[in-house]
């Protein structure tokens, strides 16, 4: 308990921009310089601990350690999927779980991070529903994320060889923390750090309106995904409850307020999970067809085969049913693209992060970075 208490009073660096890291060393009496240092220390180079920036005088770590923490996040176990996709289990200072998952691909590796610890949207087909909520991180505990992974993968401050994109769609709706998520953004795209600026960055939301349309007032925002899941408020209400707070014509509607901020070339996201028998049929493909040309809406829709998970009670669509939906909303003038699932065999899919910690069929990587 001692240490849960310290490590409340201290403040976490890595959540800090560069503007508030040099308030931070004005008030601890320091030069103004030690600001970009730290800065750098913490961002560019990734290091997770004030005694590896042997830049500082040792004095001055050693005073820093009594105020200030350069982590929080312990990484409790890690998964290696048989498609190179890795999964990580980490542990907030206060014991709750936060999943990360690392993506590679050929052209540009991907890093799915969480916003929430658990979710307070009960999305029926989603397993992080069945945690609730924990609570909300902060915007230190999303940065470290991505610092976690980087250094795991590439190597302690190796620069990432294509550069990375990341994606907000882990655990928890990202929008219920709207501000700690938009400064974790800020911060990972300084130049002086991490450099992942925000056209790099997607974020996905289950429909919080107002939320989208306050990001559309953003000059800095990220790319915006919406998870769908259903063509009609009847059956999006019984998949993602949060539909009877804010129904598709709402939630449509603001998208169009959206569109305005488009950039030439850019689309939006939608985001539609596949679960046979449910919202599968070539009815619903033309639902949902009719819906987003209704609004007229420059957009491409990814369909997402359900990645099963007990004691979830869906299916996923067949693969000729997924292609037939798809054809479908091409044969009406809709973009669509099947999304391959990724690392299913260590629950790191969409929909699946659940803290587990014992599965069947996952390689448990050994640990060896330092946290
Ligand atoms: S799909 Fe996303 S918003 Fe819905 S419960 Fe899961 S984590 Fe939360």
């Amino acid at each position: 308990m001692l240490e849960l208490n310290q490590m409340e009073k201290r403040t976490n660096l890595a959540g800090l921009t560069l503007d508030e890291l040099a308030c931070f060393m004005q008030q601890a009496g320091q030069p103004s310089y030690r600001a970009r240092q730290v800065f750098s220390g913490l961002h560019e180079r990734r290091l997770q601990s004030f005694a590896e920036m042997t830049d500082l005088p040792k004095a001055f770590r050693e005073r820093l350690s009594e105020t200030a923490t350069a982590s929080t996040l312990t990484v409790e176990s890690r998964y290696l999927s048989e498609d190179g996709t890795r999964r990580y289990l980490m542990k907030t200072h206060d014991n709750l779980p936060v999943e990360t998952v690392f993506i590679p691909e050929e052209r540009r590796d991907t890093i799915c991070f969480s916003s929430q610890s658990g979710c307070p949207l009960q999305c029926t087909f989603c397993l992080t529903a069945q945690l609730g909520l924990l609570r909300s991180l902060t915007a230190g505990e999303i940065v470290e994320q991505i610092i976690i992974v980087l250094n795991d993968v590439y190597g302690g401050g190796e620069k990432p060889p294509h550069g990375t994109n990341l994606v907000g769609m882990g655990a928890g709706e990202p929008f219920l923390n709207f501000e700690s998520l938009m400064k974790a953004l800020e911060i990972m795209s300084d130049p002086h750090g991490l450099f992942i600026v925000p056209h790099r960055v997607t974020v996905s939301t289950a429909g919080i309106v107002p939320r989208i349309r306050e990001l559309a007032t953003i000059a800095t925002r990220p790319h915006l995904a919406i998870s769908l899941a259903a063509p009609t408020d009847e059956l999006r209400n019984e998949l993602m409850p949060i539909n009877k707070k804010w129904p598709l014509e709402d939630l449509l509607a603001a998208c169009k307020e959206f569109e305005q901020t488009l950039k030439p070339g850019e689309l939006f996201t939608f985001e539609y999970v596949m679960l046979d028998g449910v919202n599968d049929s070539d009815e619903h493909a033309r639902q949902l067809a009719n819906l987003l040309n209704r609004h007229a809406l420059r957009a491409k829709v990814n369909l997402i085969p359900h990645n099963p998970a007990d004691p979830l009670p869906y299916l996923p669509s067949p693969s000729y049913r997924v292609e037939q939906f798809k054809s479908i909303l091409e044969s009406k003038g809709v973009r669509a693209f099947i999304r391959r699932p990724r690392g299913r065999d260590i629950f790191a899919a969409c929909g699946q992060l659940a803290a587990r910690r014992e599965t069947n069929n996952i390689q448990s990587i050994p640990q060896s970075i330092a946290t």
